[in-house]
C-alpha cells in the first residue's frame, strides 16, 4: 500500500523520458515517438493510481463499518503553497513538494471512492474539521497541545505527559475522537 513509494519510480522514469525528449528535434518523426511514449507513461500512472484507490478503499469498507477524515485538508494545502501575489507563500518548494505528494495520491479522489463504498456497505464515512490534529496529545488526561508535540514531521512527543507515539496514529486518534464527539452531540 505504499503509494509514495510506487509513484516516485514512476515519476523518475517520466523526467528521464522527458529529458530524452529534449534531446530529439522538435516535431521530427523521434520526436514525435518519444512524445506518444510519455503520453503512454500518464495514463500508465493515471490507471496505476486509480487501481490503488480502488484497492484501497475496497479493503477499508470491508473492515470498517464507520470512517472519520480531516475535512478539506487538501484544499487548505494547496492553497497555503501558492499564495498570492502580494503575498507569496512561505517555503513554496517544500510545501509543493508535500501537496505533490498528497495530491498525487489522489486523497480526494479516495475519499470519494471510500464514501460510497462505506454507504453500499452500509456504512458511513464522516468529516471532522481538525484544525490542530497532529499537535493534540491523544492521551484523554492531557489533551496537551503545542507545535512543540511536534520535535519532526513522523514524531509525537508531548511535552507535558512525555506520551510518545507516530505523529499520523496521534492524529487518527484525535480525529476518531473529534468524530465520535460529534456524533455523540448531534442526530446523524
Ligand atoms: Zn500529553
Amino acid at each position: 500500500m505504499d503509494a509514495p513509494g510506487w509513484f516516485r519510480r514512476y515519476e523518475t522514469k517520466l523526467v528521464w523520458e522527458m529529458r530524452k525528449l529534449s534531446r530529439k528535434k522538435r516535431f521530427s518523426r523521434n520526436w514525435q515517438k518519444q512524445k506518444a511514449r510519455i503520453q503512454r507513461l500518464h495514463a500508465h500512472i493515471a490507471n496505476a493510481r486509480r487501481d490503488f484507490l480502488h484497492k484501497t478503499s475496497t479493503a477499508i469498507s470491508k473492515t470498517h463499518a464507520m470512517v472519520f477524515v480531516e475535512e478539506l485538508r487538501i484544499q487548505k494545502m494547496s492553497k497555503s503553497a501558492k499564495g498570492t501575489k502580494e503575498n507569496p507563500g512561505k517555503n513554496v518548494r517544500a510545501k509543493s513538494g508535500l501537496n505533490k505528494a498528497i495530491l498525487d495520491q489522489g486523497w480526494f479522489t479516495f475519499q470519494t471512492f471510500l464514501g460510497y463504498k462505506l454507504h453500499w456497505s452500509g456504512g458511513w464515512l464522516g468529516t471532522v474539521p481538525a484544525p490542530y490534529t497532529s499537535q493534540t496529545c491523544p492521551v484523554p488526561e492531557c489533551g496537551h497541545v503545542s507545535q512543540a508535540n511536534r520535535p519532526t514531521q513522523s514524531k509525537f512527543r508531548c511535552e507535558q505527559c512525555r506520551y510518545e507515539g507516530n505523529a499520523d496514529t496521534v492524529g487518527a486518534m484525535n480525529i476518531l475522537r473529534a468524530g465520535l464527539a460529534r456524533i455523540a452531540c448531534s442526530p446523524v
